[in-house]
C-alpha cells in the first residue's frame, strides 16, 4: 500500500489564558498538521509544536524539512515496510525532532488505520484510563495557590507546579500550594532549568524539611548540566526528573549510565516520535528508572498520539498531558475528559482528519 501524497498545513490555536514557566510565556500557540494519504484514500494525520526555546525547531523549520528531506523519503513507499520507512527518515538528517514526530504520527495513525487497530493496539497496549495531571503556570504565590485550589475542586487529584523564577519565592509558592490543596494532592514541581545545582538542593532539603511532600522535581538544571543533576540527585530525598536533558535515547543512556535522575520524561517532539520514545521508555526499564510521557503546548492530535504511547508501555507509568485543557480547540476535545484521558477504540490515534477544519 503506496503513500500517495503528503500535505502540511499550519493553524493558530489561542489558549483560554497565558501558559507561564521559567522558559516562556505563551498566549497562542500555531502547529505544522501533516495529512499522510494513502493510495486506497486513508488518510493519517500527525502535528508538530514549534517550541524555538525547547527544541530549536520553528514552524518555517518544520514545514521546510518535511516538504524537502522526509516527504521526498516517503513518497510512493509501501507503508508495510513501516520500521525501515522509520529509520530512513530518522537518518535524514540531524535533530529536526518536531517534523519527525510530526510525520511519524502520520505514519502510524495511517498504518493503524489500514490495519483496523487503535494506535494502542497496534502498538501493543491497551485501552485505559490515564490518569492526567494539570499544570499551574508560575505566578505570585497566593494567584498559585488559588489557582491549584480550583483544579481541585475541578476533580484533578495531580497538580504540575511551574517554578524555576527566584528560589526563595520557589519556595514561598511551593508551600503556599500544599497549604492549599491539603496533603492529598499529588505535587509534580517543574523548574525548566531555572536553578543551579547548589540551590536546588538547597530549596528542595528546605521543602522536605517543611513537608512540602513532593512527588518529584522536574528539570531543576540547565538541559546540559548532567553533573549539576546527579549532584542534586545525591544530596535530596525527592525524586528528579529529566526533561530538556532528554531528547535521544542516547541522552537516555547518558543520563542513566551516569545515574543522574530517578525519572525520565518523554516527548514526541524531542525523541522524534513515536519509535524513539518507546525506545527510551524500555531503555529506561533495563535501568529500573521509570518514565512519563508529556507533551509540549500542542494541539490535541499529537497528544492523543502520547497518550497512546503512554497507554501501551508498561514503563510508562505517568502522564502529563493537559496542554488540549488549555487550548481554544474544541475539534477533538472528546478525547480529553479533564483528569482523565479515554482513548477511543476508533482505528489509529482515534480521530479523523474530517473533523479537523483543515483541507487535505
Ligand atoms: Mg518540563
Amino acid at each position: 500500500m503506496k503513500i500517495e501524497t503528503i500535505s502540511l498545513h499550519t493553524k493558530v490555536i489561542p489558549l483560554k489564558k497565558p501558559f507561564k514557566t521559567a522558559l516562556r510565556t505563551v498566549t497562542s500557540i500555531e502547529n505544522v498538521f501533516v495529512f499522510l494519504k494513502l493510495e486506497n484514500g486513508i488518510v493519517g494525520i500527525g502535528s508538530a509544536a514549534p517550541t524555538v526555546a525547547i527544541t530549536g525547531d520553528s514552524t518555517e523549520g518544520i514545514k521546510d524539512i518535511i516538504k524537502n528531506v522526509l516527504a521526498p523519503l516517503l513518497v510512493n513507499k509501501d507503508i508495510h515496510n513501516l520500521n525501515f520507512l522509520l529509520t530512513a527518515m530518522q537518518n535524514a538528517c540531524i535533530g529536526n525532532t518536531s517534523a519527525k514526530a510530526a510525520v511519524e504520527i502520520a505514519l502510524y495513525d495511517s498504518y493503524s488505520k489500514l490495519l483496523g487497530l487503535p494506535l494502542y493496539a497496534l502498538l501493543g497496549g491497551k485501552k485505559t484510563l490515564l490518569e492526567n495531571d494539570m499544570t499551574v503556570s508560575v505566578d505570585s504565590a497566593e494567584s498559585m495557590a488559588n489557582e491549584a485550589k480550583k483544579l481541585v475542586s475541578k476533580g484533578f487529584s495531580i497538580l504540575k507546579i511551574k517554578v524555576g523564577k527566584n528560589g526563595e519565592k520557589d519556595i514561598e509558592r511551593i508551600l503556599a500550594v500544599r497549604k492549599a490543596v491539603g496533603p492529598s494532592v499529588s505535587l509534580r514541581i517543574d523548574a525548566n532549568q531555572g536553578w543551579t545545582a547548589k540551590e536546588a538542593v538547597k530549596i528542595i532539603q528546605s521543602l522536605e524539611r517543611q513537608q512540602a511532600n513532593l512527588k518529584l522535581v522536574e528539570q531543576p538544571v540547565n538541559a546540559s548540566d548532567i553533573e549539576g543533576l546527579k549532584f542534586i540527585k545525591e544530596h535530596v530525598f525527592t525524586p528528579i526528573m529529566a526533561d530538556e536533558s532528554l531528547f535521544s535515547p542516547q541522552d537516555a543512556i547518558c543520563l542513566l549510565e551516569n545515574k543522574a535522575v530517578d525519572f525520565l520524561n518523554i516527548k514526541l517532539m524531542k525523541a522524534g516520535g513515536i519509535r524513539n520514545a518507546l525506545t527510551i521508555a524500555s531503555i529506561a526499564q533495563s535501568y529500573n528508572i521509570e518514565c512519563m510521557v508529556g507533551s509540549m503546548m500542542e494541539a490535541s492530535i499529537s497528544v492523543v498520539a502520547a497518550a497512546h504511547v503512554a497507554a501501551s508501555h508498561p514503563n510508562i507509568t505517568m502522564i502529563d498531558l493537559d496542554a488540549p485543557l488549555w487550548l481554544e480547540d474544541l475539534t477533538v476535545d472528546h478525547h480529553i475528559l479533564k483528569e482523565k484521558i479515554i482513548l477511543s477504540e476508533d482505528s489509529g490515534i482515534g480521530i479523523s482528519h474530517n473533523s479537523l477544519s483543515l483541507s487535505v
